[in-house]
């Protein structure tokens, strides 16, 4: 079965009135957003950037969209949940504050933002869904809450996945700080000694005594740990790390994930993707990083698995060669492809329309 991928061409996203006709035009003739029914609870999922970045989607190309759904219900709100290391997006008022500072503002895109907050337990929910990585998916409420959801992804390469689009968007961005550190990794957070000052705040907030305080360091019991991550979120000198070594199966992970945020949106999701300023890491990263492609457009599609794959081809296509495996040598991100399509969450096969 193939899927339809919608595809416009942009040439250069610093002209934001071209790109945004560009959009406008592509909102159109795909029909992406026309799932939406009056009065459902649409969140958009996006990423707002961390301070110092310089990739993430502009605010003005969330008023075309946001402009586009309130045509079909008023209750919109964009949203992503908080981070598992250490920066300005750690907590939701700090997040929502950054948000703001890179102008994502209600006046510029017509609609309010709403942060989950990982120390309310209301804001979090189980999700089962007893895959072969992940049994119970740890993902922030609004987003499974909501009668719709908009993943307006940035396509960019990525550390730890080659790349990173709509999956990524979804599984990742979707999942509270214990979701996201369950997905990097299975093991305890690392402490890096040298950077370690002894100062216990970790020991206090974790909530299982898995840590202590030795020769004024710290020391986790990994057999203790239950992977909620707040010591990671506590630590002031960045002295706990994941261990990337441990998450090789992050990609599956991540598909899992968004197997859980999408469970109950059949049909009711919609993936728009900006293969635009794309960039060798990710929007987490608080510094310009180098561009590995040129700019080639903005895509959409109902299917998250052939958005990234057309997202994938069209960027390689324009690079004459596989860029991302290039950049990531020891990433294969098409794993994370291949084992969506596996759990059912779309096609590797897609028509692509060109406008
Ligand atoms: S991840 Fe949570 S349970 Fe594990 S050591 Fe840190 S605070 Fe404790
Ligand atoms: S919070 Fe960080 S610096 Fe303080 S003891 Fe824990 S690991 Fe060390």
């Amino acid at each position: 079965m193939r899927s339809k991928v919608y595809f416009i061409a942009a040439k250069d996203a610093n002209d934001i009135s071209a790109v945004n006709a560009r959009l406008q035009k592509l909102l159109k003739e795909s029909n992406v957003l026309n799932f939406i029914r009056k009065d459902d609870k649409v969140a958009v999922k996006l990423h707002f950037g961390e301070e110092g970045n310089t990739g993430f989607i502009r605010p003005q190309h969330l008023r075309v969209i946001c402009d586009g759904i309130l045509k079909l219900s008023q209750k919109v709100l964009l949203s992503d949940a908080n981070t598992l290391y250490r920066g300005k997006r750690l907590n939701s008022k700090d997040h929502l504050a950054l948000a703001y500072a890179h102008g994502f503002t209600k006046a510029v895109i017509g609609a309010d933002i709403f942060i989950p907050d990982d120390n309310k337990k209301e804001d979090k929910i189980d999700v089962q869904i007893n895959q072969k990585f992940i049994k119970t998916a740890k993902i922030a409420r609004f987003f499974i809450d909501a009668d719709a959801l908009v993943a307006v992804s940035h396509f960019k390469g990525h550390i730890l996945t080659g790349f990173g689009g709509a999956l990524k968007n979804i599984g990742m961005g979707c999942a509270t700080r214990e979701g996201k550190l369950a997905q990097h990794c299975d093991a305890a957070p690392v402490v890096y000694v040298d950077k370690c000052i002894g100062c216990g705040e970790c020991a206090a907030i974790c909530p299982v005594g898995a840590i202590r305080i030795e020769n004024g360091k710290s020391i986790i019991d990994s057999a203790k740990c239950i992977g909620c991550a707040s010591c990671m979120a506590a630590c002031p000198t960045m002295a706990m790390f994941i261990d990337i070594e441990a998450g090789i199966e992050v990609q599956e992970k991540m598909a899992e994930y968004s197997l859980a945020v999408l469970k109950d949106k059949k049909e009711k999701a919609g993936f728009i993707n900006f293969a635009l300023r794309i960039n060798q890491e990710c929007d987490c990263w608080g510094m310009e990083n180098p561009r590995i492609a040129p700019d080639v457009g903005i895509l959409a599609s109902a299917d998250p698995v052939s958005i990234d794959k057309a997202s994938f081809d069209l960027v390689n296509r324009a690079c004459g060669k596989d860029i991302f495996k290039l950049t990531h040598p020891k990433q294969d991100g098409f794993k994370q492809l291949e084992y969506a399509q596996e759990l059912g969450l779309g096609n590797l096969d897609y028509d692509l329309i060109e406008i």
